[in-house]
């Protein structure tokens, strides 16, 4: 049996692990991303960091089906290019996929990093290996990948399954995309905590969140999330309004593609079984009714794996094609 490599290239570290083809990971590693001089170290050191890796583990390029990578920016994955990716100073064009086949011998696939996070959780997470998942990440941003009839979703552009960008609010908070109330503006990190100093201005009751905010100390949303757990009048009004946001993005994911599992994801997600909860009350308000009976939402599993795990899988949809 031939095995994989899965790599998860991010702004601050890349990591790697090797799989089986049945995706159990047999081994992880990771390195520092040098973002330096436009990023030119980056795949050199990628290269240089799996044949190190090969020889101590006594592996050579034909133990391998390929490789699968996750990378930020737009990615082309017919030619395996990447461009645009600011978190590693990629501002022209990289040919990624002609480096590191040539470097290591190994075949090699990418995509780009919400996609291939949607793979991951989808194969070996919650999405039960499914043909149609989608995958919500809530973290710095809001991201996602749509798995439609057993395919990722990449559009005309590679813009398909933007799902940070559903509008929840058309006289919302000002998005980076230049539109107003994308869901990204609400059910980010910072997202729930602009929603919590907005609704603090407007409250008036008891409140330990309001106090901290009011007094300009720190506030995330793991502080937003902790305080509802107490009770918190001000936390439990800010969550409702960001379960409404999600309940509402996930109800109209589920009325055009009617997946059997949308899976969150990201440090928000951290909250658990309540923000599922919380969101689930307005999905079912959202979706239609066959929906809303076959459409499940789900925590996601794997955490930080999900990138290795989901780049790995890319290397058999490749194969099969
Ligand atoms: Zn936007």
């Amino acid at each position: 049996m031939k095995k994989l490599i899965g790599i998860d290239l991010g702004g601050t570290t890349v990591k790697f692990a090797i799989l089986t083809e049945e995706g159990e990971v047999q081994q992880k590693w990771s390195i520092e991303t040098d973002i330096q001089d436009a990023g030119k170290n980056i795949v050199p050191n990628i290269i240089e960091s799996i044949n190190h890796r090969l020889s101590l583990y006594g592996l050579s390029a034909d133990d391998f089906l390929g490789i699968g990578m996750g990378s930020p920016g737009t990615v082309d994955s017919e030619k395996g290019t990447v461009i645009g990716a600011f978190n590693l100073n990629w501002t022209t064009l990289q040919p990624v996929k002609e480096l590191i086949e040539a470097g290591t011998g190994i075949p090699f696939c990418i995509d780009n990093d919400a996609n291939v996070a949607a793979l991951g959780e989808r194969w070996k997470g919650a999405g039960e290996n499914g043909a149609d998942v989608v995958f919500v990440t809530l973290g710095t941003g809001v991201g996602g990948g749509i798995i439609a009839d057993g395919n990722l979703i990449h559009g005309k552009v590679g813009a398909g399954g933007e799902i940070g960008h559903i509008i929840v609010d058309t006289e919302g908070y000002q998005c980076t995309c230049g539109n107003k109330g994308c869901l990204e503006t609400v059910a980010s990190a910072t997202g729930v905590v602009r929603l919590a100093r907005d609704f603090s201005e407007k409250f008036s009751g008891e409140s330990e969140l309001k106090w901290l905010i009011d007094d300009g100390q720190e506030v995330t949303a793991k502080t937003v999330f902790d305080h509802a757990k107490r009770g918190d009048k001000l936390a439990l009004i800010v969550l409702d309004k960001f379960y409404y946001y999600l309940g509402l993005a996930c109800g109209n994911i589920g009325n055009i593609l009617n997946p059997e599992t949308i899976v969150i994801g990201g440090g928000v997600s951290a909250a658990g079984e309540m923000l599922l909860t919380g969101v689930e009350e307005y999905f079912h308000k959202f979706a239609f009714p066959t929906v809303r009976t076959s459409t499940k939402l789900k925590l996601a599993l794997l955490g930080n794996d999900a990138g290795v795990i989901g780049a790995a899988s890319l290397v058999k949809q490749s194969s099969k094609n």
